[in-house]
């Protein structure tokens, strides 16, 4: 049973819709195009990082883990969703933050403070260093009652929630999309859909070709890598938090159409991929797309008058 604060918690939060995106292109190539709303979970704790989180912080809490402790970037979504659970759980938490400490803290980092959550700041060879660490358990000079959460929440608890997501979908769908970091959402995307649905991930970063044997090993190899998933590479626009104006133009346009909010690192370039594929006639015609906006639109605060 999930942990009594978890479950008080969750009820709290928002509904997760599916709203039916409209535009003449996507009729004219007989597709549907739905967007789940997980960014209306909660604004802080949205979209995919509230699915990770669930399972991870009831394991961790099956533990009786006083202190949970991660690694992220100066923007990370990760780490803002960890920083509020944990102040809104009464559970420590301590975030390992790539770079150098900027003079004047970011929105993000002014966020985890506030919520508790300590810091510290590491180089980027430092940072690279942590990921080899991949066990809760396996952080050295962990203290009793810590508990090691790998980057992004990257673990097999993490694909529990994702799962979630997916039984929600109360309607028939052909193909579902999913932006992808570590690609742990898509994992667990993967491993819940029945095996006549295709899931498409989009990568957020550039040369993202390992992820697809980070999402076999996620997955035991359980799901072959066949045409049933694949990973877009090719719409990363430079890179990790890279943009270009076309993307910009693209995310404000699509904000003012259909009055829905993304952010560039990953929900703006994942539906500027899928319109490309439709208009490149990947999509068959009568297919049903579910892409899912993943949240972490608290990050648009890393963009200059973009907000
Ligand atoms: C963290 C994040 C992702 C990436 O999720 P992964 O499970 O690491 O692939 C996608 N979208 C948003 C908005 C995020 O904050």
């Amino acid at each position: 049973m999930l942990n009594k604060q978890l479950f008080a918690l969750e009820g709290k939060l928002g509904t997760s819709v599916l709203d039916k995106i409209e535009e003449p292109f996507i009729r004219e190539h007989g597709i549907e195009l739905w967007l789940k709303r997980d960014d209306l979970l909660h604004p802080v704790i949205s979209g995919n990082k509230w699915r990770k989180l669930k399972y991870i912080l009831d394991h961790a809490l099956s533990f009786n883990a006083r202190k949970i402790i991660s690694m992220g970037g100066a923007y990370s979504n990760h780490l803002h969703a960890l920083a509020y659970i944990g102040h809104a759980l009464g559970i420590k938490t301590h975030g390992i933050i790539r770079g150098e400490r900027p003079e004047v803290l970011n929105p993000t980092l002014s966020d985890l403070l506030a919520w508790g959550m300590t810091i510290d700041f590491v180089t980027r060879s430092e940072y690279r260093q942590l990921r080899a660490y991949k066990n809760h358990d396996s952080l050295p000079g962990l203290q009793a009652g810590e508990y090691w959460l790998v980057e992004g929440g990257a673990t097999v608890q993490a694909l529990q929630g994702v799962a979630e997501l997916v039984d929600e979908l109360a309607m028939d769908y052909d193909v579902v999309c999913a932006p992808c970091g570590t690609a742990t959402t898509l994992a667990g995307i993967i491993n819940a859909v029945s095996e006549a649905k295709q899931v498409i991930g989009f990568a957020a970063l550039k040369g993202a070709s390992f992820l697809a044997a980070d999402v076999q090993q996620m997955l035991n190899n359980k799901h072959g890598h066949n045409n049933r998933w694949y990973i877009e590479l090719g719409y990363h626009f430079g890179g990790f938090a890279k943009v270009s104006p076309a993307l910009l133009g693209f995310i404000n346009d699509f904000e003012q159409v259909h009055r829905i909010k993304l952010e560039p690192v990953y929900t703006g370039k994942m539906l500027y991929g899928i319109y490309a594929l439709i208009k490149q006639g990947y999509f068959k015609s009568g297919q049903k797309i579910i892409a899912v906006h993943t949240g972490g639109l608290q990050g648009n605060r890393g963009f200059a008058n973009f907000s």
